[in-house]
């Protein structure tokens, strides 16, 4: 079982609509800065 990353080391990489969103450098998941949770990168926008 894989442990539960806390997304401790994160850095922003877009910001769309007011929100920013942050990718962590651990895990590589993306989430919105506001509350961390994770998010489907869609470019179709
Ligand atoms: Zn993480």
């Amino acid at each position: 079982m894989s442990v539960a990353c806390e997304h401790k080391k994160t850095i922003i990489i877009a910001r769309r609509g007011g929100v920013d969103y942050v990718e962590c450098l651990d895990c590589k998941q993306i989430f919105e800065a506001e509350d961390l949770e994770p998010v489907a990168v869609d470019d179709d926008d």
